[in-house]
């Protein structure tokens, strides 16, 4: 089976660039100076079995590269729980993409969509309910997530892994 790709999507400043980098090294870095195009790769063991990830992170908020859309596996849309503006652009991109109907190339089948409510360390400033981000994430199809890249570290591990294990199952009923 070839790599699994991952694009991560949301509004600067929502922490993208944090929840990889966590994921990818175990470590938050608060500051994360980053104005170009990253690919990051990494083998990860799911269920036993190694599979090859590839992480996008695209440092646009441009949906055009309709190449690298195009050879998505799954989205992974963040936002700020304690930035509403965020998750109004988190709800605009989702809709962009269920539009647009992304299908992978090589398989043929829709492509996972998540989304992700990062700082929940910040859940004393929250703006967006979770409630009503589960709504959204229901009507969509999306899978949720809530937690925070400075914070949880085992969370975040956990998510990918989910997210991986999800779109193989996936890939695999189709
Ligand atoms: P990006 O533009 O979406 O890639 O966002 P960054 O990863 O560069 O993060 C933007 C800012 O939010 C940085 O100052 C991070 O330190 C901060 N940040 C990222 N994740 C968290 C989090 O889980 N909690 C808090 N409190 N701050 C975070
Ligand atoms: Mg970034």
């Amino acid at each position: 089976m070839s790599d699994i790709k991952l694009i991560v999507l949301g509004s600067p400043g929502a922490g993208k660039s944090a929840l990889i980098v966590r994921f990818l090294t175990g470590r938050y870095i608060s500051e994360y100076a980053s104005n170009s195009e990253c690919v990051y790769t990494k083998q990860m063991n799911v269920d036993g079995r190694l599979t090859g990830l590839e992480i996008y992170d695209p440092c646009s908020q441009k949906l055009s590269m309709s190449k690298e859309l195009s050879r998505a596996d799954g989205f992974l849309i963040v936002y700020d729980i304690s930035r509403r503006s965020s998750f109004v652009f988190a709800k605009t991109i989702i809709c962009s993409l269920r539009e647009a109907n992304v299908r992978m190339c090589r398989r043929d089948t829709e492509a996972g969509l998540f989304l992700i409510g990062n700082k929940q360390d910040l859940c004393h400033m929250r703006e967006v309910p979770q409630e009503e981000a589960q709504k959204v994430a229901l009507e969509h199809r999306c899978h949720y997530y809530e937690l925070s890249a400075a914070e949880q570290c085992q969370e975040v591990n956990d998510m990918f892994t989910t997210i991986v294990r999800n779109i193989i199952l996936q890939n695999k009923i189709k």
